[in-house]
């Protein structure tokens, strides 16, 4: 590629597993990407970390607090990185004129407002943020189109099945045709997390460390429980809805507990494409960021020799009823798609808190679903009040359910 300026690249939840991945990437390209600006919501001491290493314009700290001491550990230091606070700071730095690429990695609907605005301002988008999507989805993708931002998935499923594409298909996955392209369905795969093999009867009352404790991938705690409980693959579903603009029976979830299979797209002719690789982030952090060239991840290479047998079965409903609440939702609504991802949220966040049981996330998602009033929402004012109302909700089940 040719020798111009480093592109500049905000990151939104630098702090965090995907930012940490994101960090080892750039580093390891310093001629390639330099950082306009990395964010946090109050890790004072990670965030300078980052600071001092790659020197970037801003810093954005949520937490006022937290951002008083990350001012003065900065000036110690001698790091000219400006501090700003705030969370209209998030989107400031995601739509700078300065920014070329926006990587979304704040975990949860924080992330959407941020997101969003890099969307409006026509930015390369370089999505881990599922959240964001699956509270917004239509609005979300309007938005992209109306602006010409370039949207490209970092969750690696999504990303695999970007890369499992014809090149005039990536060009606008989300208004695809299935049929211009001979693409018959989506194959999502996941793990099934920790808990596919535990007895049934012992599902319930697992600990948010054991929930936590993931087979092959390290990731942020919210999304470690979302793997457990199959709601993540769920929310992926949604997502994948999403980015590849498929009908009710062009995508299904498939079991793959080796995680070495990302994802697939099955074809009219009995063709299949999946991307392989390792259980590691970096890799679609890497495409993402160079798309459409490849650049070095520093992940090694699969060995086929010594990986052992691959295996791939059907989801056991029984075993992650949110799983089926998620594909439900996103086929009845915008509504049932921000009300699950906020009730989920607070289950998730009272669970790894101690106030409910791992059994009692689906049933606080199930309550939550069922008792709220599901009317259509067109707006981000429309998309934040239901967000909010099931988070409302969400309180209320978790207080009656919780010990
Ligand atoms: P994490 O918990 O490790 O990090 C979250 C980041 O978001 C941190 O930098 C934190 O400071 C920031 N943050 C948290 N709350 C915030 C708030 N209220 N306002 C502003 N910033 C806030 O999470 P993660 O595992 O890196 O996941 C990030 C996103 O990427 C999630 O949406 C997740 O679903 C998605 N994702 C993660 C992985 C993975 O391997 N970790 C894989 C695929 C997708
Ligand atoms: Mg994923």
């Amino acid at each position: 590629s040719q020798q111009t300026s480093p592109t500049q690249v905000t990151l939104l939840g630098a702090t965090g597993s995907i930012g940490q991945s994101t960090l080892a990437v750039i580093a390891a390209h310093p001629e390639q990407y330099a950082l306009f600006a990395v964010t946090a919501h109050s890790n004072v001491t990670a965030l300078a970390t980052i600071c001092v290493q790659f020197q970037p314009q801003f810093a954005v700290m949520v937490d006022p607090t937290a951002a008083q001491q990350l001012t003065q550990q900065l000036r110690t230091q001698g790091c000219r990185t400006e501090v700003l606070s705030g969370t209209e700071a998030l989107s400031a730095v995601s739509s700078a004129a300065e920014t070329d690429i926006v990587m979304a990695a704040i975990v949860g609907a924080a992330g959407l407002l941020p997101t969003l605005a890099a969307v409006q301002a026509g930015k390369r988008v370089l999505l881990a943020n599922k959240e964001a999507l699956v509270m917004s989805g239509q609005l979300f993708i309007d938005a992209v189109r109306e602006s010409g931002a370039v949207l490209l998935p970092v969750d690696s499923e999504h990303n695999a099945i970007f890369q499992a594409l014809p090149q005039a298909a990536q060009v606008a996955s989300h208004s695809m045709q299935y049929a211009d392209f001979g693409i018959e369905k989506i194959l999502l795969t996941g793990s099934g997390g920790p808990f596919r093999e535990l007895p049934l009867n012992e599902l319930a009352a697992q600990s948010p460390a054991a929930a936590c404790r993931h087979p092959n991938w390290e990731m942020g705690q919210k999304i470690s429980v979302d793997s457990a409980t199959m709601l993540n693959k769920g929310l992926e579903y949604i997502e994948a809805r999403w980015l590849f603009n498929c009908a009710p029976g062009q995508l299904d979830v498939i079991v793959h507990p080796q995680s070495v299979v990302h994802s697939m797209v099955q074809y009219t002719d009995g063709s299949v494409i999946a991307q392989l690789g390792q259980p590691d982030m970096r890799t679609p952090i890497a495409y993402a960021l160079a798309y459409p060239e490849r650049i070095n991840s520093g992940v090694p290479a699969l060995d086929f020799t010594t990986m052992g047998a691959l295996t791939f079965s059907a989801p056991d409903p029984q075993r992650y009823p949110c799983l089926q609440l998620a594909i439900d939702a996103c086929w009845s609504g915008q509504a049932a798609t921000t009300t699950l991802n906020a009730a989920n949220e607070m289950a998730v966040a009272a669970f790894l808190h101690g106030q409910i049981t791992f059994g009692d996330i689906a049933v606080v998602c199930a309550a939550v679903l069922e008792q709220a009033e599901l009317s259509e929402l067109t707006t981000i004012e429309a998309i934040l009040a239901c967000d909010e109302a099931a988070r409302r909700s969400a309180a209320l089940w978790i207080q009656r359910r919780g010990h």
